[in-house]
């Protein structure tokens, strides 16, 4: 049986919430490991171009991550890759057990995990991925130059990237399942002005379209008039919001029914030194700015915890 390690606090999720929490942590001279299932910076590495994080007029999500890395990484947190897909009780630590049947041990716990983006669910998504079904701008604009793309959505994430692809494609077609937009009014106004850009309300993507090789179009559907259509394009990219990612947390009896974490303003769950910050929670706000903040507070309250059960 390999020996489990401990640390005083493992972070799972090493995004902007998570990397927060670890330099405040580590700052405080605890140990800490952060456990990624992939690379540093959690949803930034799918965002383009930051506009509302206070201390930059501007700033691409990648760079902002490798900042915040360094930030986090300063004081000894350390980091791993991992998925987590349990944490147990064991007296009064915590067992972290992840995909690579690695466990650790730890004083408190700090979930972090934030969200994915949802899918549509709808015939030839699943099939196309990856051959012109995209979830990531940033990470597939570049395979679209000059090609025309349908952008699903119509929340920040939609128009914020799709005015993004505009700068690599020929025309970037938005397909809003509503009359309106559901984007912030400064971001709304910006692609409004975008001559490559182009808005659809009212319709739906009910099937998206291929060859063998690649996507080819979407099938369409009014949502007022019923109306089915087709619409050729070379990508679809889709930001329809997010889901929890708390599937490793179901036994804690710590999600509220849509699967966020539910906290007290302290981030504290109902478990005792297992604090959950960011997306993930249950909050009004999901931003990095707001993230951040929550980082700070649990980074403070596990050395609270810690020193309380010193005692
Ligand atoms: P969101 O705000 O939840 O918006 C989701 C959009 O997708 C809505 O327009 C929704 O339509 C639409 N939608 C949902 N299911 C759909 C379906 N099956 N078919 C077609 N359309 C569907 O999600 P988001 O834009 O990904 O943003 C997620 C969070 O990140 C938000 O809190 C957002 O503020 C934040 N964010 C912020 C920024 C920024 O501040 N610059 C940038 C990106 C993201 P309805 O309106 O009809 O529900």
């Amino acid at each position: 049986m390999a020996e489990k390690k401990q640390y005083d606090v493992v972070v799972v999720g090493a995004g902007p919430g998570g990397m927060t929490a670890a330099m405040y942590a580590s700052r405080a001279n605890l140990s800490v490991l952060m456990l990624d299932r992939g690379i540093y910076g959690g949803n930034l590495n799918n965002t383009a171009e930051i506009e509302n994080y206070t201390g930059f007029k501007s700033i691409k999500g990648p760079d902002l991550a490798k900042e915040m890395y360094d930030g986090a990484t300063q004081f000894g947190a350390e980091y791993a890759y991992g998925t987590v897909k349990q944490i147990e009780l064991e007296g009064q630590l915590k067992k972290v057990t992840t995909d690579m049947d690695e466990t650790f041990l730890a004083k408190a716990v700090v979930i972090a995990t934030g969200s994915d983006q949802r899918h549509l669910n709808v015939p030839g998504e699943e099939e196309f991925s990856g051959r012109g079904v995209s979830y990531c701008a940033v990470c597939d604009g570049a395979f679209f130059k000059g090609k025309n793309l349908i952008v699903v959505g119509g929340g920040d994430a939609a128009v914020e990237e799709g005015e993004y692809l505009t700068q690599l494609a020929a025309k970037v077609t938005v397909l809003v399942r509503r009359d309106e937009l559901r984007a912030e009014p400064i971001i709304q106004a910006s692609a409004m002005k975008n001559d490559k850009m182009e808005f659809v309300y009212n319709t739906s993507v009910t099937e998206i379209l291929g060859d063998d090789v690649k996507v080819n179009g979407v099938k369409t559907r009014n949502n007022q008039t019923g109306e089915t259509g087709e619409l050729a394009a070379d990508g679809v990219f889709i930001y329809v919001g997010n889901v929890p990612m708390t599937k490793a947390f179901t036994n804690l009896d710590i999600l509220d029914e849509q699967g966020w974490i539910k906290t007290d303003e302290r981030m504290q769950t109902a478990v005792p030194g297992i604090y959950a910050i960011g997306d993930v929670r249950e909050t009004p706000l999901r931003q990095v700015a707001t993230a951040v903040g929550d980082g700070a507070i649990a980074g403070q309250q596990v050395y609270q915890y810690i020193k309380s059960m010193a005692n």
